[in-house]
C-alpha cells in the first residue's frame, strides 16, 4: 500500500522506512539485550508462549514481531530446519511472513479492535491447529488498548495457550496492560536509538541509495527521529527526494533545516542569548526574521528549550562539552551562554518554555504566543529568583525594617536609609509592579520594626503572587518556605490506597 509505480521507470518504489524494514535479528539496530536474550531461547528451545514487546513509536516493535514469527516458522533453505534465530527468508514461510499473506500468522491491530468479540475470534481460532506453518502466532499490536473484557477473556487463553500457539503482543503503553497479562509474558522493551547509531544507520543507507548527505545534515535527521528508526527513515527519504537526483549535489544542513522547520542553530543560540540578556527588541526581530524565512514557531522554541537543556547540562558537567560528537557550535557558544547564565535563570527558562510550548500548541496564533513568551523570558531575566526575593524579605525582618524595605524598592526610597551601607549579596530591580508605598506618616513612625517589615513584604510583587496562589498562608510561611525545604504536602492516603491498592489480582 506504500508502493507506488512510478510512470516513467516502472520500477515499484518503495518508501525507505519499508524498503529498509529490519527482515532478520541482525538488522535490528540498537537492540543488542533482546536479540541476544531472544537469539538464546530459540536456541536452547526455551520459547515463552508469550512476548510483549514495548517501547515508543516507530522503534520496530512490528517488525520485531514479525521476525520472531519467521524465526519460530522457519524451516530452511531444504525444508527440515527447525526455529532459528536466523530465518533464512527464502522458505515459504519466511517469503510468506514478509509478504503479510502467511495464514497462521495473524496481526491484528488492537487499536480498531479492541472489543470482547474480536479477541473472542482470536480464542476460537487458538483450538484449530496452524494450516502449513509450525506455530499459529498471533501478533496483536497496540495491546493496551483492549478492553477490560478484551483482556479477561483474553487471559484464559494466555493461562493455558496450545502448544501449537504463540502471542507477540505490542504495546506503547505497557503501564495500560494489566499485571495479569504482564506477569503471563516475556517482556521485552525495545530501546530509543541512540543518535550516533541512527547517524551510521541513515549515512550507511543514504549511500545504498546513491545520496550524498552531509555529515551535519545526517545529525539533524538523527536529532529529529528521536530515537526512532522509522521516522528517521521517513525524513531521511523526504530529504533525499526533495533534492535533484540528477545534480550529485550534496544533501546540505540548510535543505534539512528548511525541510523540518528548524531555525538555523547559531540564530537559535543568538535568540536565546538576547532572551536571556534583558533584549527583548533584537529577539522579536529574529524570531521575525526566521519566522518569515519558513522556521516553525513551535520548532523554534523546541530548539530554545534544547539549548537550554544544553546548557543546563555542561553547566553541571562541562566535559559533557568535549565529546567528540558535539558540533562546534553547541560546544563554543554553549560554554560563552553557559558562564553568563546562573543555574536558577537556566532552571526558570526551561519551565517558562516548556510551558510556553503547550501556548504555542494551543494558540490560535503560535506565532503570537512565540512572541509573548520571548517577552515574557526577557522579562522574567530581570525579576529576582524567588531564593532572592525570599532572603531579602528575611533579611529585613531580621534586620532593620527600613534596610528590608530599601532592598525591596531599592529605587523608591530616598537614599537616607541604612540600605546603601549593607548592600544586599545580589541587588537587583525589581521592575515596574506597585512600589511598596511607604505608610502615609513617616519611616520612622512605623509602629514595629517587624510590623513594617511585614507590611512591606506583603506588598511585594512575588509574595502577592505565592499569596495568591497559597490562599490562606502567611508571611511567615512564605518566608520559612525560603529557608527550609518546603513541608511535605499532607495528601489523603487512605484515599489513594484504596484506590490503586488491589491491584495484584
Ligand atoms: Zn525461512
Amino acid at each position: 500500500m506504500n508502493e507506488t509505480v512510478s510512470s516513467t521507470t516502472g520500477v515499484a518504489y518503495q518508501v525507505f522506512a519499508r524498503k529498509y524494514r529490519p527482515s532478520t535479528f541482525a538488522d535490528l539496530i540498537g537492540q543488542e539485550a533482546m536479540v541476544r536474550t531472544l537469539t538464546n531461547a530459540i536456541q536452547s528451545d526455551r520459547l515463552a508462549q508469550a512476548y510483549i514487546l514495548t517501547g515508543v513509536r516507530g522503534i520496530g516493535k512490528t517488525s520485531t514481531a514479525r521476525i520472531i514469527a519467521r524465526a519460530l516458522n522457519c524451516i530452511g533453505v531444504d525444508g527440515n530446519g527447525g526455529p532459528t534465530a536466523e530465518p533464512c527468508g527464502v522458505c515459504e514461510h519466511c517469503t510468506a511472513i514478509a509478504e503479510d499473506r502467511h495464514v497462521d500468522v495473524l496481526e491484528m491491530d488492537a487499536a480498531s479492535r479492541t472489543g470482547v468479540d474480536d479477541i473472542r475470534e482470536v480464542i476460537e481460532g487458538v483450538r484449530y491447529r496452524p494450516t502449513s506453518a509450525r506455530f499459529k502466532i498471533y501478533i496483536i499490536d497496540e495491546v493496551h488498548m483492549l478492553s477490560r473484557h478484551a483482556f479477561n477473556a483474553l487471559l484464559k487463553t494466555l493461562e493455558e495457550p496450545p502448544e501449537h500457539v504463540k502471542f507477540v503482543f505490542a504495546t506503547t503503553e505497557i503501564r495500560k496492560v494489566p499485571v495479569t497479562v504482564l506477569s503471563r509474558c516475556q517482556r521485552f522493551d525495545l530501546r530509543r536509538v541512540d543518535m550516533e547509531t541512527l547517524k551510521a544507520h541513515f549515512a550507511s543507507i543514504a549511500e545504498t541509495e546513491g545520496a550524498k548527505v552531509s555529515d551535519s545534515a545526517l545529525h539533524l535527521i538523527a536529532r529529529a527521529a528521536d530515537g526512532s528508526v522509522r521516522d528517521g527513515l521517513s525524513l531521511l527519504d523526504q530529504a533525499i527526494s526533495h533534492s535533484n537526483p540528477d545534480s550529485f549535489e550534496e544533501i546540505g544542513e540548510d535543505a534539512v533545516r528548511a525541510m523540518l522547520g528548524l531555525a538555523d542553530r547559531s540564530r537559535s543560540f543568538m535568540l536565546l542569548e538576547s532572551v536571556m540578556g534583558g533584549d527583548v527588541a533584537p529577539a522579536l526581530d529574529l524570531l521575525d526574521q526566521l519566522y518569515k524565512e519558513g522556521a516553525d514557531p513551535l520548532a523554534v522554541l523546541e530548539d530554545l528549550l534544547e539549548i537550554t537543556h544544553w546548557l543546563t547540562r555542561i553547566k553541571v558537567v562541562p566535559s559533557a562539552a568535549d565529546a567528540p560528537e558535539v558540533p562546534e557550535i553547541e560546544r563554543v557558544r554553549g560554554r560563552e551562554i553557559e558562564g553568563r547564565l546562573s543555574m536558577t535563570a537556566l532552571a526558570r527558562a526551561w519551565q517558562m518554555l516548556l510551558k510556553g510550548l503547550g501556548e504555542v500548541r494551543q494558540a490560535p496564533s503560535p506565532i503570537q504566543a512565540a512572541e509573548m513568551i520571548l517577552v515574557r523570558l526577557a522579562h522574567a531575566a530581570d525579576l529576582p529568583t524567588p531564593e532572592e526575593a525570599i532572603r531579602q524579605i528575611n533579611s529585613s525582618s531580621v534586620g532593620s525594617a527600613p534596610q528590608g524595605a530599601a532592598v525591596v524598592a531599592a529605587s523608591s526610597l530616598p537614599s537616607s536609609g541604612p540600605g546603601p551601607s549593607s548592600p544586599p549579596p545580589e541587588p537587583v530591580a525589581v521592575p515596574t509592579p506597585p512600589p511598596p508605598r511607604v505608610s502615609n506618616n513617616s519611616v520612622s513612625a512605623a509602629p514595629s520594626a517587624s510590623a513594617k517589615s511585614k507590611q512591606d513584604a506583603a506588598k511585594h510583587p512575588l509574595v502577592q503572587a505565592v499569596m495568591a496562589t497559597f490562599p490562606g498562608a502567611t508571611i511567615e510561611e512564605v518566608r520559612e518556605a525560603g529557608v527550609a525545604p518546603l513541608k511535605e504536602p499532607e495528601y489523603d492516603l487512605a484515599d489513594e490506597s484504596s484506590d490503586s491498592g488491589p491491584d495484584q489480582d
